[in-house]
């Protein structure tokens, strides 16, 4: 048999082929995945990372897909989207969640139960995996902050937890992560002011819709902040706002952002990248250092 036709066999309507990737990243562009699969289970999990194993099938593990540039050309073998495992408890001062459940609605109930130290991530709309393995953060708290534990599965099928101080979490970075999948992860935070935790939400809810073109598809800050500076403030002083490649464009609401204003391709993307680091390297000797990852071949 072959390795799609087990997976279909296992996952049924759960296992998709050439999906495409467009209808599943922010960005609403790039090609399809060879295979697309929800596994939703340790068991499915097990299934699929030691099938792609033993057949040598180069394996990506998916969230919200707000991170992430997909080329126009696609992805080969499978792609597993987490978004079906999307279970959250909020129990005394802990908060446990699958990879799959939106890191904002953990904000929402850890505000809701009083509990402080998430608020500031409100509106950041990866999941709760994509938060962890990127340390997401924004306006001073990081993911890391609050995190107790996480479970995962290695490339083998092998489950283990692994407790913060496991890793060194830094800004976007995560070092110490063997390659793997999060399953879910928990969160232990401090006791807070329900009516401050609100506003605080409220607040930085507010402030991402004043300052962020959230009006047009995009992957949140294309760039990582180059130390002691802003990636925005760069761009911006190099005269890049507004600055676009076929559908896509330098925001002009926050130059940090690129836009998919009008049907834009992976590759007006990814070309339009490119211009903006070698511009502001060009004006400013910075090497801006790509937050966003690509996935799939693109021109060189
Ligand atoms: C409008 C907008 C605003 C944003 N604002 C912020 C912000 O303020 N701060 C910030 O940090 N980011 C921000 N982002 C970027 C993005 O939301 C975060 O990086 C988020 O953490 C990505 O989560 P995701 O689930 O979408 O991950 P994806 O984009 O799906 O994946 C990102 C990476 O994580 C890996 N991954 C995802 N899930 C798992 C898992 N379960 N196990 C193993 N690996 C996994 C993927 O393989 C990939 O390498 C913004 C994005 C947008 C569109």
């Amino acid at each position: 048999m072959s390795y799609k036709d087990a997976l279909k066999e296992f996952f049924g309507p759960d296992c998709l082929f050439n999906e495409p990737m467009n209808t599943h990243t922010t960005y609403r562009a790039g090609g399809n995945a060879e295979v697309y699969v929800y596994p939703q289970t340790p068991e499915a999990w097990e299934f699929v990372l030691k099938l792609a194993r033993s057949e040598n099938i180069p394996l990506r593990v998916l969230g919200f897909g707000s991170n992430i540039l997909v080329s126009g050309r696609g992805i080969g073998g499978i792609t597993c989207s987490t978004k079906k495992m999307n279970r959250i408890l909020v129990e005394e001062d802990t908060i446990k969640a699958q990879a799959g459940a939106p890191l904002d609605k953990v904000c929402e109930l850890a505000c809701k139960a009083g509990l402080a130290g998430m608020e500031k991530l409100s509106g950041i709309p990866g999941s709760v995996g994509g938060a962890v393995y990127m340390n997401a953060g924004a306006y001073g708290q990081e993911t890391a902050d609050c995190l107790d534990y996480f479970d995962i599965m290695d490339l083998e099928g092998r489950p283990a937890t692994l407790l913060k101080s496991d890793l060194k979490f830094s800004y976007r970075k995560v070092e110490g992560l063997p390659p793997c999948v999060i399953l879910s992860a928990g969160f232990k935070l401090p006791p807070g002011d329900f009516t401050q935790l609100m506003a605080a939400r409220n607040s930085v809810q507010h402030s991402r819709v004043e300052k962020q073109p959230l009006e047009f598809p995009s992957a949140g800050s294309v760039f990582k902040r180059p130390v002691g500076d802003y990636a925005s403030r760069l761009i911006d002083a190099a005269g890049l706002r507004g600055l676009s490649v076929g559908g896509a464009k330098v925001s002009e609401k926050h130059a940090g952002f690129i836009v998919n204003f009008n049907h834009a391709t992976a590759e007006d993307i990814k070309t339009l990248i490119e211009q903006v680091r070698e511009k502001v390297k060009e004006a400013f000797g910075v090497e801006l250092e790509l937050e966003q990852i690509l996935w799939g071949k693109f021109e060189e």
